[in-house]
């Protein structure tokens, strides 16, 4: 990419490397989901139109947006930043598992697994349930995409179904 920017469109390099430097400068983390922000709290959870009574955890940014567009939600999130998978060394120490734990508390109410699980990893589950307080659900199986089903990869329609179906865990 820099190479083909050098090459052929210098100003948009410049600009690239502007918007970049501005990023790298200015954006955070969200206090309160741990998204992207250039504020300490960003716009979504300083809205008072959000619904308080529920946090849907996701693993990454684009689910957010991707439940947004789906305009089937009307909650607060938290945002993983990655995938809990200890095969893969990604364990409870790698993600801001205490502070999910602790916006959960803080909110006290139903916390909704929105997160990618694969069959053969339960233990992520079971460890996130840990820090999600006691009231926790998450989407149906018949809804395909509880398990191993990609977030962003599903359209509107089944994930406005998804969050109205989602199951409590109880094991
Ligand atoms: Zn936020």
């Amino acid at each position: 990419m820099a190479y083909h920017l050098l090459q052929r469109d210098r100003p948009a390099a410049l600009h690239l490397a502007r918007a970049l430097d501005h990023a790298v400068e200015s954006v955070k983390h969200c206090s309160k989901c741990n998204n992207f922000s250039e504020e300490e709290i960003c716009v979504l959870c300083r809205s008072e139109r959000r619904e308080t009574d529920l946090l849907c955890v996701v693993e990454m940014p684009a689910d957010l947006l991707m439940m947004e567009q789906a305009q089937c939600y009307r909650g607060m999130y938290f945002v993983l930043m990655g995938r809990l998978s200890p095969l893969d060394g990604i364990g409870a120490r790698e993600l801001p598992l205490e502070r999910l734990l602790k916006r959960a508390q803080e909110l006290s109410c139903e916390v909704i697994l929105a997160t990618n699980f694969t069959v053969r990893e339960k233990q992520p589950r079971i460890t996130l349930r840990h820090y999600c307080g006691h009231r926790v659900s998450r989407f149906t199986h018949r809804t395909r995409i509880a398990v191993g089903g990609e977030l962003e990869h599903v359209d509107s329609g089944t994930l406005a179904q998804a969050v109205l179906e989602r199951r409590a865990i109880t094991e």
